[in-house]
């Protein structure tokens, strides 16, 4: 059995630069544990590609919820990235730190260090943002972020006078001074390839001698002496194998994975583990507890001018945009299909935004089942405005079903389960109506085809964003990070309270869920997990 300092499992988001970090000063080995395979594939690769991997069973765990009654009963489809790179290899690309408000929230929670000019410094030492760097945005990391602003379709310029005709100043940057507003959104991408934490981070520390990575390996179970973990059990090949961590064992595998592996291995509620026949090493409550994920919505309309549905659907639009992404590297493959958005708050009197919104120059209303039609969008001019909550109040969990590691867990997200969720939802999607019917938006609206004009009352409405929202693939918190052992998983330092040897660093420690997307506070996490290691092991 092999030893090494650190054990990494996950080669997402955070675990990508954890291993990265961790192994840059050379004094330290580190095992990355990844069950999925290679990040080298074309659909991956290529930023519009994610329409194509959403299913794919080759890169993407394809989790399914239980039933949710707030969502109408449908159980909800939940992708998760399966490959070197996690999620940050399958998603939208879209990138947005979060809020100042929510960060100072985590720090004020008894989370010393986590407050927003405590992160600062770190988020400008990731980047290489190619708008440049100011107060707020750093050049020269090794994450690049692209400014769009020249290459999105020409309709977005109408959804941003739109916005502002309803009342939302312009906001050339999310990630600077304030939320607040419409504008066009920075992506995680590199010269038209996707810009994953595994090109960032993971794959330049592959280079290095002290970092070794496991694909198609499995962790099944953290081995534990006492209340020390020692090591972990994984499954590659067929074949059950083992490797020792001298220092620390730390968990990256997201906020679906984390917690189930602590439940695998005894660390959760007791009474669950009891019934599965799981001898416990430490009962916490809070382990898969606390789930919150961000819900949305899209309202669709049908336009009087070209979309990219006009180029992205006939064989020689296709061909058209395949040229110019293989020849240029640009074009519509190159980018994500949400071109700007913004940031609102659905009641004047709160002091910062608590809805998001989304613009895509495209729609997909016509279903395709097991596929996600972005690369084959709908015959006719459609676009859609999309929205999605903030900060619901709505708390879910994820447990085990049974002690086998292969079976996925019970994933309950409880969506739109509290009144002030509904409401602000419903005063959301009433606003999306406002934008739409602003003169730059109106005079190119042809009809609303989803929900369509019969959809008017409140109860309607209800009834309407209950059957058709989803997750915005957000889910976070089941691993939360907190001071006091009885309401949390992870310390400030991220250690696993009760126990010796074992950390998380993933978007599953975030005590609250952020203002936005979370790609990258998951890579910051993975940052600052890092740089908490390190302090404590000099
Ligand atoms: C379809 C989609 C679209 C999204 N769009 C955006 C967006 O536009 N902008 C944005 O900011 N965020 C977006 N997100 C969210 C964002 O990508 C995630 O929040 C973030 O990647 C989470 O990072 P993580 O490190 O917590 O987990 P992940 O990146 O999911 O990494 C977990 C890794 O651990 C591995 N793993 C899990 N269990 C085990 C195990 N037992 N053994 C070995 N390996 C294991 C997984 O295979 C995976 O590689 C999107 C997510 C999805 C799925």
């Amino acid at each position: 059995m092999q030893t090494y300092d650190f054990i990494v499992v996950g080669s997402g988001s955070a675990g990508s630069v954890v291993a990265d970090r961790l192994s840059a000063s050379g004094r330290f080995s580190v095992l990355v544990l990844e069950a999925g395979g290679t990040d080298q594939r074309f659909y991956v690769q290529m930023p519009l590609g994610y329409g194509k991997t959403f299913f794919d069973p080759a890169v993407n765990w394809n989790y399914k919820t239980e039933p949710d009654p707030g969502l109408a009963g449908n159980a909800d489809h939940w992708p998760r990235g399966k490959l070197l790179g996690g999620s940050s290899s399958i998603n939208a690309m879209v990138f947005i730190r979060g809020a100042r408000e929510d960060f100072d929230a985590w720090a004020a929670a008894g989370n010393p260090g986590w407050a927003y000019d405590d992160l600062l410094p770190s988020f400008k030492a990731m980047e290489d943002n190619a708008a440049g760097a100011d107060q707020w945005r750093g050049v020269g990391g090794p994450l690049h972020i692209t400014d769009c602003t020249d290459a999105v379709h020409p309709l977005t310029k109408r959804y941003l006078a739109a916005g502002q005709q309803a009342g939302l100043p312009l906001n050339p940057d999310f990630n600077g001074a304030s939320q607040e507003g419409v504008g066009v959104y920075q992506i995680t991408t590199k010269n038209g390839r996707r810009m994953s934490a595994a090109r960032a981070f993971l794959r330049p520390a592959m280079k290095r001698g002290n970092v070794r990575v496991e694909t198609n390996a499995l962790a099944t179970k953290i081995l534990f002496e006492g209340k020390r973990a020692v090591g972990v059990e994984y499954e590659q090949n067929g074949q059950k194998k083992t490797a020792r961590a001298g220092r620390e064992v730390i968990l990256s595998g997201g906020a679906v994975n984390s917690p189930q592996l602590l439940q695998l291995s005894g660390v959760g509620p007791a009474a669950l583990l009891g019934d599965l026949g799981i001898p416990v090493v430490h009962a916490n409550d809070n382990v898969g507890a606390n789930l919150q994920d961000h819900v949305g919505i899209n309202y669709t309309f049908k336009g009087k001018l070209p979309t990219l549905n006009q180029i992205l659907r006939p064989w020689w639009g296709k061909l058209l945009v395949g040229m110019q992404y293989i020849l240029l590297r640009s074009g519509p493959l190159s980018l994500s299909m949400n071109n700007a958005g913004g940031f609102f708050r659905t009641d004047p009197s709160m002091t910062r935004p608590n809805m998001q919104l989304y613009f895509q120059a495209f729609s997909t209303v016509i279903p395709k089942s097991g596929e996600r039609p972005i690369l084959t969008p709908d015959p006719w001019p459609g676009f859609s405005i999309g929205l999605s909550n903030c900060r619901p109040s709505s708390r879910g969990e994820i447990m085990i079903r049974s002690n086998n590691p292969r079976d996925y867990p019970r994933i309950t997200p409880n969506a739109y389960s509290t009144n002030a969720d509904v409401d602000e939802m419903l005063a959301a999607v009433k606003f999306v109506r406002r934008i739409a019917a602003m003169p730059a938006m109106a005079e190119i609206i042809e009809e609303e085809v989803l929900p369509g004009p019969s959809i008017q009352s409140d109860a309607d409405l209800i009834q309407d964003f209950r059957k058709r929202s989803g997750t915005v693939y957000h889910p976070v918190s089941t691993c939360r990070m907190g001071p006091d052992a009885s309401r949390a998983v992870v310390d400030p330092r991220l250690r696993v309270h009760g126990l010796y040897g074992l950390r998380v660093i993933d978007a599953s420690i975030f005590p609250d869920n952020i203002t936005g997307n979370t790609n990258a506070a998951s890579i910051l996490t993975g940052w600052k997990g890092a740089d908490l290691v390190l302090e404590d092991h000099t």
